[in-house]
């Protein structure tokens, strides 16, 4: 070993004891800007320490490809909103994908044309990271599309489509195995490629826009397992880490969000839900009820004179960046001496830990915020739970109604609370499309109107009693 490979070898371990580290700081929120920082650092070590492995004859390309690729991805990162944000992590993980399929195929084509040192387990990896990284590249792009509205967000669904897909990725899974016996044959390779790339627009466009968050964790998980393969193709050990920990990470948090739904992965990614129009019985007999509108005057005067008031915020505090207005009501009662804790469901919000990050952002103290186990016995003692842009996470269809989409899912128990405020726009349903019975409880009163704008006049309002 040369001493400039010790360098480099030395130089990915620091970078995969960042990448581990960074996981690590990212689990508590204090500690998560931190996490992120050093993860990125790691990164950067491993990026420069590949540029002085040997045999690169030209740094041009690689310099044009830095720079485009920092200002497409600051510019980015800077403007996309917040609410946003899944899209955008689906796009990045199929340029993941994409890059280890790039990879793939520069190397088939390198050891088409010269095979004497190919070995059977890179043969292997080659095949494994273009199917892999194909399916990922093309599959992000519907999810993301489809998040963004782009394409049809129903599920597009036909007669035996499981069985399809599985005979067509049979024929993909065979063409690889003919490539690993055979390796050459640019057209078998080609086939691969193309019908790994439709593949993923197969797999993803029968799962509705409602579970795209749920596949572009599990998208995020395969762009991973590419990125391994690829790794084991050109024998970089950062790349195999780095991977590895992507993969494993992204196949954590989908099991996580399919458990906080409470529906097995195999629902979410062949269920096709959403695809009819959800209307549980229970649903059907609310809405024959009318809803109490309240003012914000009198939703002021419940808060301010209440002892414990739990706030409940869902994906309508993110549409309308109502963080900061949450966090500005809060102090004002907590100077009334109103206790205030923040009731934080797993999935409320559109992607995991979206209230968790939002809240952040408004420095809303760390001991205030709850996790769902931890606040849901409290309800009962609370005067008031305020509920800002939030429906499924607090839909009690989900403890008793078979016939709800949302069945089984564990939700806060904000019908419990003694009083109940809904700040939302309309009676639109939210993420799963169905009807919120706790919205036609006599306790609840509801605030209408953007989130943001009725929290500002509940602010007034409470400043001025
Ligand atoms: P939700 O059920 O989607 O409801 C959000 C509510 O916010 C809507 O009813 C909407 O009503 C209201 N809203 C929207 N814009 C608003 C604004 N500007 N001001 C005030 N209100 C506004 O949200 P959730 O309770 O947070 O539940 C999350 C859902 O996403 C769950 O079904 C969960 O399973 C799903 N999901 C989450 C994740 C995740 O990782 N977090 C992943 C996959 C799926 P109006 O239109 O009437 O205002």
């Amino acid at each position: 070993m040369t001493l400039r490979e010790v360098l480099i070898a030395l130089a990915y371990m620091i970078a995969s004891a960042c990448f581990v580290l960074g996981l690590m700081w990212l689990q508590s929120p204090k500690r998560a800007r931190r996490g992120n920082a050093l993860s990125a650092v790691g990164m950067l070590v491993a990026i420069v320490a590949t540029l002085f492995v040997s045999g690169i004859k030209d740094y041009t390309i690689i310099i044009i490809g830095a720079i485009v690729g920092s200002a497409v991805g600051a510019t980015m990162a800077r403007t996309v909103p917040m609410t946003a944000m899944p899209q955008m992590v689906g796009i990045l993980n199929g340029f993941g994908g994409g890059a280890s399929a790039l990879v793939a195929a520069a190397e088939f084509f390198k050891y088409a044309s010269d095979p004497t040192t190919l070995t059977l387990d890179v043969a292997i990896s080659i095949m494994l990271a273009m199917i892999v990284g194909a399916i990922t590249f093309s599959g992000s792009m519907i999810a993301a599309g489809k998040l963004q509205g782009i394409v049809n967000e129903r599920p597009i669904t036909y007669p035996f489509q499981n069985v399809m897909n599985l005979i067509f990725f049979a024929t993909i899974a065979a063409a690889a195995v003919f490539l690993v016996m055979n390796f050459g044959h640019p057209w078998v390779f080609l086939y691969l490629t193309v019908a790994a790339l439709i593949f993923g627009v197969l797999f993803t466009i029968p799962i509705g826009g409602a579970d795209m968050p749920v596949v572009i964790c599990f998208l995020n998980a395969l762009s991973g397992v590419a990125a391994a393969m690829a790794g084991f193709v050109i024998k970089n050990n950062a790349l195999i880490i780095a991977g590895s920990l992507v993969g494993a990470s992204g196949v954590i948090l989908t099991q996580i969000m399919c458990w906080a739904m409470n529906r097995p992965i195999t629902n979410v990614l062949f269920g096709a839900f959403g695809s009819v129009e959800a209307a549980s019985s229970a649903a059907a007999t609310a809405i024959k009820k009318t809803v109490k509108p309240i003012q914000p005057d009198e939703a002021a005067i419940l808060l301010a004179y209440a002892q414990l008031v739990i706030i409940v915020p869902g994906y309508g505090m993110a549409v309308s960046q109502a963080q900061h207005a949450v966090r500005q009501l809060a102090d004002e009662l907590g100077k009334r001496g109103v206790t205030v804790k923040y009731a934080i469901h797993p999935v409320a919000g559109r992607m995991p830990g979206h209230m968790n990050v939002l809240l952040a952002e408004a420095n809303v103290p760390y001991d205030q915020l709850y996790d769902m186990d931890q606040i849901n016995d409290e309800f009962p003692q609370a005067d008031v739970a305020l509920i800002v842009g939030a429906n499924d996470v607090v839909n009690p269809a989900a403890r008793y109604d078979r016939s709800s989409p949302i069945y089984g899912m564990p939700i806060l128990n904000a019908d419990h609370a003694k009083q109940i405020i809904v700040l939302k726009r309309s009676m639109n349903p939210g993420f799963a499309g169905i009807e919120n019975e706790l919205f036609y409880n006599d306790k609840t009163r509801m605030l209408f109107g953007d989130a943001k704008e009725s929290l500002t006049k509940l602010i007034a309002e409470v400043k001025n009693l």
